[in-house]
């Protein structure tokens, strides 16, 4: 098999102690974390505090899931580009 490095060495780094950072750097982030730092960094402190408040709660509760979908639809908005971010103003 000619399997390709990057897989496999994703597939190693993916196991019960980490994750991948949903930052979409491509970086290993322990459990205890939501994101790396400087992609924590990016999001903006509500998103930051909901996180934080959440993180005792078990993983799927609904507050918790609330947090992460709406950090990860940051992130999503991030990606594709300023004028596809989110307004701040509601609109
Ligand atoms: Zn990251």
């Amino acid at each position: 098999m000619n399997q390709p490095r990057t897989d496999l060495h994703a597939a190693r780094r993916c196991d019960l102690e980490q994750h991948f950072c949903p930052g979409g750097c491509g970086r290993a982030v322990p459990n205890d974390r939501y994101a790396c730092g400087p992609c924590w960094r990016k999001l903006p402190g509500h998103l930051q505090r909901s996180i934080g408040r959440t993180a005792g709660d078990p993983v799927l509760s609904p507050a918790r899931t609330c947090a992460f979908t709406a950090a990860v639809t940051f992130y999503t908005a991030l990606f594709s580009g300023p004028t596809a971010r989110p307004r701040r103003d509601g609109g």
